[in-house]
């Protein structure tokens, strides 16, 4: 079973990505280091639930 979740820049707010994850192989919360194109930089990036 994979479910979809948003990514979301910690920095803006702004909810850049979407990305889908096996629950069994991540089951915590996740974090990337992602670009984000409001602010034209790397942020962090974490699962918005
Ligand atoms: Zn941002």
């Amino acid at each position: 079973m994979r479910e979809q979740f948003t990514l979301k820049c910690t920095e803006c707010g702004e909810e850049n990505y979407i990305y889908t994850k096996n629950k069994k192989n991540q089951p915590s919360r996740v974090e990337y280091k992602k670009y984000c194109p409001r602010e034209r930089k790397m942020t962090l990036h974490r699962e918005k639930k």
